[in-house]
Formats: C-alpha cells, structure tokens, sequence
C-alpha cells in the first residue's frame, strides 16, 4: 500500500455552528477548497473564481483548487454506455476499467455509506498564453540530429535544435496524483474531526485518479464543468487544463448545484477534425486509436497503422485540446492560474538522448505523473517521435539516425519492444523489410 506523505498541518476546521448546518457546512467546504493555499495561490494571484481582493484580505488558508462542488453520491446515468464501451474493447488494454466496473456504476460500492461526493478541479494550464504557449510546431524545424546521436543515458540539457519530444501538459508537473491527495486528506482530517455528537462518525475516501470512479460524471453532476464531444470536462471559463480528484463521505450535504452546466459544444468538431488518429466521435473515444493511450498505457507494439501519427508525443497528446475554443485566451483576467507549486521540470524531452535511457536514468525525471509508463514504453515512444521527423533531415543526418537505429534493431541484447519498434520504424520509413 502506497505510504500517505503527512500532512503538513491540519485543516482549521468549520466551527460548530457551520458544521451543523448542512447548507452552511457545504458552503464552507466550497469555500475552503477554493480559497488560495497559504504563500498565496492562483486566485490570490489572477482574481480567480472567487475574486481576488476578497481573498486576499482574508487569511489564505484554502487548498487552491481552481473550482469545487457537491454532489449526491448515486448510481451512473451512464451505466449502459460504459457497458457497451467495455463490450466493443474500446479500453484498449485497459483491463482494470473493465475489472472494477461495481464502484464505477455505483460510487457508493468504494464507501459504504456514502451519501456525497465533494468534487475539486485543479488546474495545470491555463488557457493559451497564461502558461506559456503550447510546444510550437517549430520543434521539427532546424533540428540537427549528428553532434547528438550518441548513445548517452543521462537526460542532460538538449543541444539546441536537438529534436524534442512533447510531453502532455498535466505531466509536465509533480505527480498530480500526490498533490491533490495530499490537499485533499487535509480537507477529509477536518471532516471527520466534525463532533457529531449521538451520530455515526463521519467516515471519507480521497481519490485523484485513484479510485475506480465515474469521476467526470460525479465532477458534472457536481457543477464543474460539461463533458465535450472530445469526452474531457470543461468548464465555460476554465477551460479543460485541469485534473479532477474528490472526496467520498458519509455527511449528507447538499447538493451545489440543482442543473449541471449546460453543454456549450454546440456545432464545433475541432477536435473531432484536429484528431491526428481519428479517435474521436462525438462524446465517445475509442482509446485504442488514442495517442494518451498507446503512449501511456498500450503496453506493447504500436500498431502499424497508428504509429506514424504519434508524431513527437512521447508522453500522453493535447492536441484536441489545444484546438478547442474554450482553452482559448478569451476570459484570461478571470480564470485561475495553474497551482504555483506545480512548476514545469520537463516540458519536453530529448528524443535522441532517450534512445539510450536506462531505469536509472529515466528515474531523474523525479515524482512525476510519467512513471505510468516505463522505460521500455518511453523509448518506444521516442522512436516513434523519431519515425516522423526522419523524412524531413537532410540526407545526412537521416542516415546518421537511420544508422543509430539500426544499430538497435540489431542488437541482440536490447529489449524487446525497443528493438521490435526500431525494426518497425526503418521498415515504416522504407529503410528495411520486416523481420
Ligand atoms: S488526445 Fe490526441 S489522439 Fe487522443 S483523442 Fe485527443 S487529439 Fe486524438
Ligand atoms: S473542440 Fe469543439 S467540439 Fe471539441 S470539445 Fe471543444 S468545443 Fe466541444
């Protein structure tokens, strides 16, 4: 079992008249979770959702979540369509989704119990420009491939115009799944601390990407956002460029909001179109076809068909999200900043230079959401990135990485998801049969 990190102080809980309330209590828990972390937080900073200048004048001792809400714990609406998503194996090798359907089709299989589920967003980009810009097209510009074609192991600073590859932009920061659970614990200590006298105790469960729960359901139904035709939620002024976690409880709350936000979609298909794998239709995605997840969780060869598209993601893919309208800068003064703590170590990484990666060496990359996927995974990947920029290197420089891969196609002693996606690279590029 994964070692809770401590807190590191408690939550100043609600005073007993808030927490006998259950409106006021509710209002408190939004309150709390969307006022700035104390040093200051995204909306101390931005304005953010709740207004700048009132939040600054109190004390910040909030957890900085850039949105929260509540919702009954209830079985899915969307029980049939999850099963029939399962049933044409659109999980891709995704066998735990199909594995732990219970708490999925009902949260309260994960907490017995449970009466609400308290749901929070935080945000890792902000609408374009806020954070910087995306990682620009110009990363296949004027790349140089021979001063670095080297075997080095070690993640160093890439040479200029080395080829990089992109990263999704939720794991270029600190593992989210430890920093929302972290805030979210000290919220869940406070809970149960409430002194509910002749009553049961209150009993929680944190998640952030750790639970088998319909998290985009319950944060939907919880009022933060809708669920775009790309099957991702977004908020009308935040965007998409946040993960979700939450809280399970026992407490009965009510609800935040009686309606959900109303789906704003309308007659956009831009990420539809924008799709580099032809992924998506409208409000469903066959993972299999999806870049986040041969990347990330497809465990084995790239299929031929799909592996020329995965283009420099070596890490998970934005692109339907970079397209989409309301991750636009529209509405910049009035939406909150990523969490400051989450700075940026790896925005990209060096293609060339994670051919040669060993466990060690990838284990540089620190407490980051990438250790989904392992070393083996990442190379393969980086090939791939490879694959797509060999046709535009002149001749030179397309022989020298035709060459390095080469050289792991043949060697014996490579792994072997390495060395099979090596060999499908030149065979792909038209440099060599398949063998
Ligand atoms: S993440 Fe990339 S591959 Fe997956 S659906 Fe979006 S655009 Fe398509
Ligand atoms: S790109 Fe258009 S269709 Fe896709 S999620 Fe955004 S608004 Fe909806």
């Amino acid at each position: 079992m994964p070692k809770r990190a401590p807190n590191p102080e408690p939550l100043p809980g609600p005073s007993a008249q808030v927490a006998g309330d259950p409106a006021a209590l509710a209002a408190w828990i939004v309150d709390v979770c969307t006022r700035p972390m104390p040093g200051g937080g995204p909306e101390g900073e931005r304005g953010g959702e709740r207004g700048g200048e009132r939040a600054v004048a109190r004390r910040e001792t909030g957890l900085g979540f850039a949105l929260a809400g509540i919702a009954r714990a209830e079985p899915s609406q969307r029980a049939d369509e999850l099963r029939a998503w399962l049933a044409a194996g659109k999980h891709g090798e995704m066998a735990f989704l199909a594995d732990q359907l219970a708490p999925r089709l009902d949260c309260r299989a994960e907490l017995h119990g449970a009466v609400s589920i308290i749901m929070v967003a935080d945000v890792y980009a902000g609408r374009a420009g806020v954070d910087g810009p995306t990682q620009p097209d110009t990363m296949w510009d004027d790349v140089s491939i021979t001063p670095s074609v080297g075997q080095s192991s070690q993640p160093t600073t890439p040479a200029p115009h080395a080829p990089l590859g992109r990263i999704a932009r939720y794991a270029q920061r600190r593992d989210y799944h430890q920093t929302i659970k972290r805030r979210l614990h000290r919220l869940a200590d406070a809970l149960r601390a409430i002194d509910r006298q002749a009553q049961p105790p209150v009993q929680t469960r944190a998640f952030a990407d750790t639970a088998p729960l319909m998290e985009r359901e319950h944060a939907t139904n919880a009022g933060l956002g809708w669920v775009g035709k790309h099957t991702l939620l977004i908020h009308p002024r935040v965007g998409s460029g946040f993960v979700l976690g939450g809280i399970l409880t026992t407490l009965d709350l009510p609800p935040t909001r009686d309606q959900p936000i109303a789906d704003a979609c309308g007659t956009c298909t831009r990420c539809i179109d924008a799709c580099p794998t032809g992924a998506i239709t409208p409000y469903s995605l066959d993972a299999r076809r999806c870049i986040s997840y041969l990347t990330i969780e497809h465990r084995s060869l790239i299929p031929d068909d799909l592996a020329p598209h995965v283009g420099p993601w070596v890490f998970g893919c934005d692109i339907c999200q970079e397209v989409c309208p309301h991750n636009s800068p529209r509405g910049l003064m009035a939406m909150p900043a990523p969490t400051p703590s989450a700075a940026r170590p790896h925005a990209t990484l060096p293609l060339l230079e994670m051919l040669g990666w060993t466990d060690e060496s990838r284990s540089r990359l620190g407490v980051s959401a990438m250790k989904r996927a392992t070393t083996s995974m990442l190379r393969r990947n980086a090939l791939l990135g490879l694959l797509a920029l060999l046709p535009t290197l002149p001749t030179a420089d397309g022989q020298a990485l035709r060459t390095r891969i080469e050289s792991i196609a043949t060697d014996d002693t490579e792994d072997h998801l390495v060395r099979a996606t090596a060999r499908q690279v030149l065979r792909l590029a038209g440099g060599q049969k398949a063998t």
